[in-house]
């Protein structure tokens, strides 16, 4: 593959920073975290982040200091990675999902309201939604949010996709409108730790259970204690924990990284508007923008219009044939076997289904350079 879908850009400070701390005295459980989470908590206008070891395991303890168990329902969209999903199934709650916005592909407010008045009336209501921020385009957050407001439920936004975006003027991870807002640092993304994610809470309380989730569900912290401290090491078990801590290699690349935020968002918006260009004469649909958003633009997708399912195949054959390394995003959630076992069957959920079957994902990276882009486009338009 000569283009792929998408790649991290690494510079000389980043591999420096890293090497830094390999030379340092902590490769984990050092300065680095706390200084990484810091910067991303002050970036983002928000009072407390919790960095991670991947925004699935940040999507699972976001879930269990909501108190997420068996018999409570979780709702996300099907147009997601399934770790949106999974994070509800591993407290052993049920997860349905919301149809989307055919023009954005992000979950859909007044389907969401629809569902809504139906599992009230049916008494199953979710306790918890999830919507993601597909592409990197922030959902919808104030009707979301007012919907939470009537019906009490909570948020957790996935902005897997979305870090440096920004909705309604403020920076994605501000939770303006959620309790907690979830990102993802895997090398596609649109900043990297290598594997890595993190939550961003204006919530004190929720603040401290998700540290405390993050690292076995112990404390160290002789005002949370149940008793006073036997002595200077003394730590308590709380409540079942895990180890998804991040290392302090991994912040430090954070740290770098997070430097670079917006000049990564400002390539990859360079580069969309320059695909919304090229392709502008193309049987395809970009997805639709809203003027609320700074896109940061994890993806760029088209959906070829009218197209069957062969001739989507068959594009995205010949063009992996010419070394572009397309990707499709995504598969609906409840079309994979593990949630067809719980019942969810195609017609589900129409509108994702009709997305997934023309969706094609172009190449877009900071480090994709116009003539790359040019080929992308001049290979396409000859298959359309
Ligand atoms: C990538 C992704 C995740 C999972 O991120 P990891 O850091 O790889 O665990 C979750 N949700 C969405 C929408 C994603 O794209």
């Amino acid at each position: 593959m000569i283009i792929p879908y998408g790649r991290q850009s690494i510079d000389d400070d980043d591999i420096q920073a890293v090497t830094e701390v390999l030379r340092s005295d902590w490769l984990t459980q050092g300065p680095s975290v706390p200084a990484f989470e810091a910067a991303l908590a002050a970036y983002c206008g928000v009072p407390h982040c919790i960095a991670v070891n991947s925004a699935t395991s940040a999507l699972h303890i976001a879930c269990q200091a909501l108190g997420i168990g068996q018999g409570d329902i979780v709702w996300t969209s099907p147009n997601s990675f399934v770790a949106s999903a999974n994070c509800a199934k591993y407290l052993g709650a049920d997860v349905d999902f919301v149809d989307i916005s055919l023009a954005t592909g992000n979950l859909c407010p007044h389907q969401l309201e629809r569902k809504l008045i139906q599992a009230k009336a049916e008494n199953r209501l979710p306790k918890v939604v999830i919507p993601v921020h597909f592409a990197g385009q922030s959902c919808d957050m104030r009707a979301i949010h007012a919907l939470s407001q009537t019906y009490g439920f909570a948020i957790i936004e996935d902005a897997s996709h979305a870090i440096g975006g920004a909705y309604c003027g403020s920076k994605v991870g501000g939770c303006h409108f959620s309790d907690m807002t979830v990102f993802s640092f895997h090398p596609v993304k649109v900043m990297t730790t290598g594997e890595g994610g993190a939550i961003t809470t204006r919530d004190p309380q929720l603040a401290a259970t998700l540290e405390k989730l993050r690292s076995h569900g112990i404390t160290r912290d002789p005002s949370e204690m149940t008793i006073p401290a036997h002595g200077p090491w003394y730590y308590q078990q709380q409540t079942l924990g895990y180890n998804y801590r991040l290392t302090d290699i991994q912040a430090a690349l954070g740290l770098s990284q997070l430097g670079k935020l917006d000049t990564f968002i400002t390539e990859r918006n360079r580069l969309a508007r320059q695909y919304d260009s090229l392709l502008r004469d193309l049987p395809i649909t970009a997805l639709q923008q809203s003027d609320d958003c700074l896109n940061a633009y994890h993806l760029y997708i088209v959906n070829i219009n009218d197209a069957q399912p062969e001739q989507r195949a068959d594009v995205f054959s010949q063009l992996r044939e010419a070394g572009i390394g397309v990707n499709v995003h995504y598969i609906p959630i409840h079309l994979q076997p593990y949630y067809q076992k719980m019942g969810y069957k195609q017609g589900d959920f129409p509108n994702a289904e009709a997305y997934y079957q023309s969706a094609l994902t172009l190449p877009l990276y900071p480090r994709l350079t116009d003539e790359q882009q040019q080929y992308v486009v001049d290979v396409l338009s000859k298959l359309l």
